[in-house]
């Protein structure tokens, strides 16, 4: 079975998170809802920058779904052809933002069930509007957060749905605004996926992760004989 932390190393983990990184935010670049939710779905397998540089023309002509509409498909096609999947994603802005004033008078909805009805628009996409625009405490489990919560035991799970109910169970609601985030840009930048930089990171004495390798392994185990591990940290199966 694979291990998890406790609820203090849990805590202390997303505390040291918070420090490295206190006001945490999306890297996407937006205007409105309307244009955050354009800009996560157009996310899918792509990076932040490059939805920016592409979403930065397009949103300077189109920042509500009734101006995307009348750009077209075609239009939407022309400035987004830099991201992978351009052609069906351009084909979902078109139909989200019909979808929009059709049934919601052109405004984004504060309603899980609308967003995920939404084309194009998935649970992450639904997760991070409901969190960004709304300021609802939910965390969008991506391929980073995916990863960082298996690996440091956070959450253990095979899906992102699994991986998203442990989060929530564990995260102390003093840090689940800023969870996503703080698991996305650790992900990121600090437990990337071919080799985490496990020597630098903030929270190697709490990771359970096995595979830190040579002198970060060093480095985490001489860290944890150091300082004691917050009484939390010691693994626990579920
Ligand atoms: S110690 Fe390594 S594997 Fe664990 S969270 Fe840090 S970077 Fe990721």
């Amino acid at each position: 079975m694979a291990r998890t932390l406790t609820r203090a190393a849990a805590t202390e983990l997303y505390a040291r998170l918070a420090e490295a990184r206190p006001e945490p935010k999306t890297e996407l670049d937006y205007l409105n809802p309307f244009t955050l939710v354009v800009a996560v779905a157009l996310s899918a397998q792509a990076t932040d920058k490059g939805v920016n540089r592409a979403t930065g023309p397009l949103f300077q002509i189109a920042d509500t779904p009734q101006k995307m509409l009348a750009l077209g498909e075609e239009g939407v096609a022309n400035h987004i052809k830099t991201i992978g999947l351009w052609r069906n994603k351009a084909k979902n802005v078109i139909a989200l933002s019909q979808q929009l004033i059709e049934k919601h008078g052109g405004e984004v909805p504060h309603d899980r069930a609308a967003l995920e009805a939404l084309p194009g628009v998935g649970r992450k996409t639904a997760n991070v509007v409901l969190a960004e625009a709304f300021g609802e405490a939910t965390i969008a489990v991506d391929t980073h957060v995916f990863r960082v919560a298996n690996r440091t035991g956070l959450a253990s799970g095979k899906t992102p749905d699994a991986v998203e109910k442990q989060l929530m169970k564990i995260t102390p609601p003093d840090y689940l605004h800023g969870a996503h985030h703080w698991l996305i840009l650790h992900g990121r930048y600090v437990c990337v996926a071919r080799t985490p930089k496990c020597l630098v990171c903030p929270v190697k004495d709490i990771c359970l992760f096995k595979e830190k390798t040579g002198a970060q392994r060093k480095a985490a185990t001489s860290a944890s004989a150091k300082k004691p591990a917050p009484s939390g940290a010691k693994a626990k199966k579920r």
